[in-house]
């Protein structure tokens, strides 16, 4: 499965999972969870791709830590690194005893092909829809300061699709324009994109008003402001 579809289908199950056991996991949390097993990429020569990291031996108990350091929260972010094995399980296959046993586990429909292709912009679709519900689209329609984490995911997403094309040798406009299948997963992707670009916009945006707003006020150094927070993650 392609990142379009592993960030939408984590946030899906996070807030899902999240409302469930009563927190509110960050939209940029949700949307990162499930992308994380192929950081992996970015590893690339010391890490091979689809091993250690899509391995339910090493998974499970990172995420049985995460759920008794974090509570729900961190049993949110799991359901969300989580759906990520599923996710490829279906289109392809994970070792699930990775570095025990090499042994391959899933129903293979194809990647691309049109079951991935409805399940990547599928995905897409609930997680507008689930968004709308729970107010998070308001981080791209208004200025929110956290808005800005979603440059996160956002980073990620684009960062290792490119990797992930350069590694197999394919050329990017190949793989836009080859197939219709793969052509829609694309424009997936630059909706996601797009979505998420406009949401660190309006983060940017709420950080530069909330500077103004403060700065006459806060003449001592001491004065306390998120803000500074914010800058200091860049
Ligand atoms: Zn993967």
């Amino acid at each position: 499965m392609f990142l379009l579809g592993h960030s939408c289908w984590s946030y899906i199950f996070s807030k899902l999972t999240g409302r469930e056991v009563k927190v509110n996991l960050p939209a940029y949390m949700a949307l990162l969870a499930g992308v994380l097993p192929d950081f992996d990429i970015y590893f690339k020569p010391l890490i091979q791709h689809h091993t250690y990291t899509h391995s339910l031996i090493i998974l499970l108990p990172i995420c049985a830590v995460l759920t008794i350091r974090f509570k729900g929260l961190g049993l949110a972010f799991s359901a969300g690194i989580l759906s990520h094995l599923a996710g490829d399980s279906i289109v392809g296959t994970i070792p699930p005893l990775y570095p025990l046993s090499d042994f391959q586990l899933g129903i293979s429909l194809g990647l691309p092909g049109p079951v991935d292709t409805a399940l990547e912009v599928g995905a897409l679709g609930l997680v507008l829809v689930l968004a709308y519900l729970n107010g998070d689209y308001k981080l791209v329609t208004e200025p929110h300061r956290e808005s800005v984490y979603l440059v996160i995911p956002m980073v990620s997403i684009v960062t290792l699709t490119l990797l992930f094309a350069g590694d197999n040798y394919v050329s990017l406009a190949a793989l836009a324009f080859s197939r219709k299948a793969l052509t829609l997963i694309t424009i997936g992707h630059a909706a996601l994109i797009g979505t998420l670009g406009l949401g660190v916009f309006q983060g940017v945006r709420a950080i530069i008003a909330h500077r103004k707003q403060t700065r006459p006020a806060s003449s001592s150094p001491t004065a306390e402001c998120t803000t500074a927070r914010v800058y200091s993650t860049e």
